[in-house]
């Protein structure tokens, strides 16, 4: 009975960082002098959900935990399900000697956009054109809320390159070739986050509540200024350049109170931007005051070497050496702890290295509320998908479009299109296709072309849209002589890239695939049509552009294909314009505003603008 009671006792025993009323700092302090070397290493280690349980939570004391590139639960799943996952894991955690919950992320990158059913907004690149920060600010707030839909507080987002070349795959996650824009669009931080309360120390993440999710500012540093922009390569770059183009809206995003910053696989002069400690430690940490965590890009570590993983206790000294706090291992763990355990222990990273990065993870840990709060209710989940967030994403999309070319001169404009007409035809492997519509990072990493989630087709926004007595015809790929002219009144064309993401996307010659050029070719030459592009870049299009009576890059719009149909038949204006330098041909890249030779098709910042009709 003594002893029963003592235990009782003991296990109630006052701890100063199970205290929400004590100051953070003081409870970092509390909880790290508690901590053994083991349970200190296991926060800064992420792992693959493809590899968490209950178990190896418990057992490795894992800090953190991502579900990367459709690794969560089976494409339908509910919101409910992915609750039920995190919880799971959680309690492995929350059964460990300390208690320190476990932190769960997840790429929401335009939108929960690996959850079926969430809302997808527009990529970045088509944000970019919106030239609106406070939207921008209202769809990280939105994405907030569908994230924690799902039971999760972290997201792997916003991504702020500056992308200097569009033959980058990943240009679409890049708001612009200009550092400006990019720096503007960092209001999504506290769209995300929560706006930073006035008199609170820089570089401190604040969230309002469990309505807001940790952000990431992502891919640090010159991710988007890669030679050619092959992805992960070398950004070639005079220190002024990179503090000049790259680095400014790193300054937001921390002003902004960004919790998180993930470096880039990309080098700058040759040097592994993970094994950067003069970047890392040096200019963000010590010069930037940067007070969140650094965590790694998925197997980062790895990538120090080439080939990867040739010698990981080297890249463990490297990357944790240059300041890396937390580490997306995420698959081979045990070799990662086993690994820096025993660096440790041998003085090749000081005690000091580790308690830093500890340090971080649990002040933003305590931050965010994650102690008091670390299982996710169930209350949440109706925000996935919601009417409203449904909304904000097609005045996105509205907003997002670029006019390029609307008729053959301003006073005989084709847009707005006529609602009334008596038969028009809808062509194009894009009009009728949610998973072309979204683009890579939806669902599945790579994306996929069809009916991959929940949304509007641009088609059915335009069956919505006309009046009742128009005829529509649609056809994917209409095959020449098959339009006849005077059949049709117009035609609309929505063609474009297929979705891809990362490496996959890496392209050398940016046309639009096939059958993209035949079909603007077949229909063009019998019928006034309009060319809707839905691409995460510039393409090339000046050789069919004589031929297009009416040309909108419309980016990739993601699930609110109505945006589309609400600005072609004038029920709003376009407004939208080029966050990117429009090319005449591929060897003129890279371009970009403010280059010596500028001899772009359409400038940046070019955009048709057009008033909204009434009564159409
Ligand atoms: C990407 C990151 C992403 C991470 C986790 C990496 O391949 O570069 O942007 O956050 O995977 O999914």
């Amino acid at each position: 009975l003594v002893l029963c009671c003592w235990i009782a006792v003991a296990n109630a025993e006052y701890k100063i960082y199970q205290d929400p009323k004590q100051p953070i700092s003081k409870r970092v302090k509390d909880l790290l002098g508690r901590m053994t070397l083991e349970e200190k290493i296991g926060q800064m280690t992420q792992i693959d959900r493809l590899v968490a349980s209950e178990e190896v939570m418990k057992k490795y004391y894992i800090g953190s935990m991502l579900s990367a590139g459709g690794s969560g639960p089976p494409p339908t799943a509910s919101p409910q399900t992915w609750i039920d996952m995190v919880n799971g894991y959680q309690k492995g955690s929350l059964s460990t000697r300390l208690k320190i919950p476990m932190l769960f992320g997840i790429d929401a990158v335009h939108g929960n956009s690996a959850v079926y059913r969430a809302t997808i907004f527009p990529h970045n690149v088509g944000l970019g054109a919106t030239r609106d920060p406070e939207l921008v600010k209202r769809i990280g707030a939105a994405t907030a809320l569908e994230v924690r839909a799902t039971g999760i507080p972290y997201a792997f987002a916003p991504c702020i390159a500056v992308c200097r070349d569009p033959r980058w795959g990943r240009c679409y996650e890049s708001y612009s070739e200009d550092p400006k824009i990019v720096r503007a669009m960092t209001e999504i931080i506290p769209g995300l986050q929560g706006d930073i309360p006035a008199n609170s120390r820089k570089g401190v993440p604040f969230l309002a509540g469990q309505q807001k999710v940790l952000a990431t500012a992502k891919h640090y540093v010159g991710d988007g200024g890669t030679t050619k922009g092959i992805n992960e390569n070398n950004t070639v770059a005079s220190r002024h350049d990179l503090l000049r183009i790259h680095m400014p809206a790193y300054y937001d995003s921390i002003i902004k109170g960004v919790g998180t910053i993930m470096i880039s696989y990309s080098s700058w002069n040759g040097v592994k931007m993970h094994a950067n400690r003069d970047l890392i430690t040096g200019f963000l940490k010590n010069t930037l005051r940067f007070r969140g965590f650094v965590i790694s890009d998925w197997q980062g570590l790895d990538r120090i070497t080439s080939p990867p993983h040739a010698n990981y206790t080297y890249s463990i000294i490297a990357g944790v050496g240059a300041g890396i706090d937390m580490i997306m291992v995420p698959y081979n763990y045990t070799e990662f702890i086993d690994g820096l355990t025993s660096l440790v222990k041998n003085n090749f990273i000081p005690m000091s290295r580790i308690d830093d990065a500890v340090k971080r993870i649990l002040r933003v840990k305590f931050t965010i509320g994650l102690f008091e709060h670390p299982l996710a209710d169930y209350s949440m989940t109706k925000y996935l998908g919601s009417q409203e967030h449904r909304e904000l994403a097609r005045e996105a999309v509205r907003k997002s479009l670029v006019l390029l070319k609307n008729g053959e001169s301003a006073n005989k404009p084709l847009i707005p299109l006529p609602k009334k007409a008596s038969k028009i035809l809808v062509a194009g492997t894009h009009a009728d296709n949610i998973g072309n519509q979204c683009g890579g990072w939806t669902i599945q990493l790579q994306g996929q072309p069809g009916n991959v989630t929940v949304g509007t087709t641009i088609l059915t926004a335009i069956r919505n849209t006309v009046h009742p007595e128009t005829k529509i015809v649609f056809n994917e790929n209409p095959h020449p002589g098959y339009v006849k002219s005077n059949e049709f009144s117009y035609a609309i064309i929505v063609v474009g890239e297929p979705p891809y993401s990362l490496t996959f996307g890496d392209n050398t010659n940016l046309t639009i695939p096939d059958p993209g050029p035949s079909i603007i070719t077949n229909v063009c030459a019998s019928v006034k049509c309009v060319v809707v592009l839905i691409t995460g870049r510039p393409v090339v299009i000046q050789p069919y552009l004589a031929q297009i009576d009416a040309l909108v890059a419309a980016w990739l719009p993601g699930t609110e294909g109505q945006g589309v149909a609400d600005v072609l038949f004038g029920d709003y204006g376009f407004t939208g314009t080029l966050p990117r330098t429009w090319f005449k041909t591929v060897d003129q890249l890279p371009m970009n505003v403010g280059d010596q030779h500028y001899d772009p098709l359409f400038p940046f910042g070019y955009g048709l603008i057009t008033e909204p009709v009434r009564g159409n």
